[in-house]
């Protein structure tokens, strides 16, 4: 497969729904995410809760963006607390490592692949309140974290329709995002998939910030912030 015709770098949008089911969960996904979206959604509707969908598939060209928006110096990069990082003071590899945290590299976003979704409890937003997708509104005691409690008791019982969380603690890779949710019986395969030669080609092709740091580096970005995740419950 040429990297504009896979599914696993952001370069393509052939494998997602039809324009008809994204305006039904309000986000592009990948075709075969949108029954058990539905599904997972009609079980919290039943539990009180509105399961909706901040962010589906991001294509290749947003990513890019986020990625030299930060490097540049233009948008906000976080330490793993949050707070905003002086970018001055660190050096290219420190700056990439820490865009990391909290931003995929392009071409290796679990967002490409239209598998993965970030989520929020639409019946706990307080009117006109701008989701951040920051811990606090996740974690227990957070607006959200009813629907999140209520979502790791699904997925411990495997009755979560194929969803599962790959950022749900710290492994010292992407910092734990709570809100964040992946449609197994894809992504799994999918990330079996996206080899470094992938990542490789892709990034040495792209208008990218720190692509030479990110060259030198791509076995120990693969091993701490691709493959570093948490898997469906056994
Ligand atoms: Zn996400």
């Amino acid at each position: 497969m040429s990297l504009t015709t896979t599914p696993l770098t952001g370069q393509t949008d052939q494998h997602l729904c039809s324009a008809t089911d994204a305006e039904l969960l309000g986000a592009r996904v990948h075709r075969e995410v949108v029954k058990p979206f539905l599904q997972l959604k009609d079980e919290a509707r039943r539990a009180g809760f509105d399961l909706t969908i901040l962010s589906g598939f991001r294509d290749f060209e947003r990513q890019l963006s986020i990625w030299n928006r930060k490097a540049a110096g233009q948008q906000a990069v976080l330490d793993s607390n949050a707070v905003q990082l002086d970018i001055e003071r660190l050096s290219k590899k420190e700056l990439a490592f820490a865009i990391m945290r909290w931003s995929a590299l392009p071409g290796a976003s679990r967002h490409h692949w239209g598998t993965d979704l970030d989520v929020f409890d639409a019946a706990a937003r307080p009117e006109g309140y701008e989701i951040e997708l920051l811990p606090e509104e996740v974690n227990s005691g957070g607006m959200f974290g009813p629907l999140h409690d209520w979502l790791d008791r699904r997925i411990a019982m495997h009755a979560a329709f194929g969803f599962f969380r790959p950022y749900d603690q710290d492994r010292r890779g992407v910092a734990p995002e709570r809100w964040h949710l992946s449609y197994a019986p894809v992504a799994t395969h999918y990330e079996t998939l996206l080899s470094t030669d992938v990542i490789q080609d892709t990034i040495q092709n792209a208008d990218i910030e720190l692509k030479e740091v990110v060259l030198s580096h791509l076995d120990e970005i693969y091993e701490r912030f691709v493959i570093n995740t948490g898997r469906p419950p056994k």
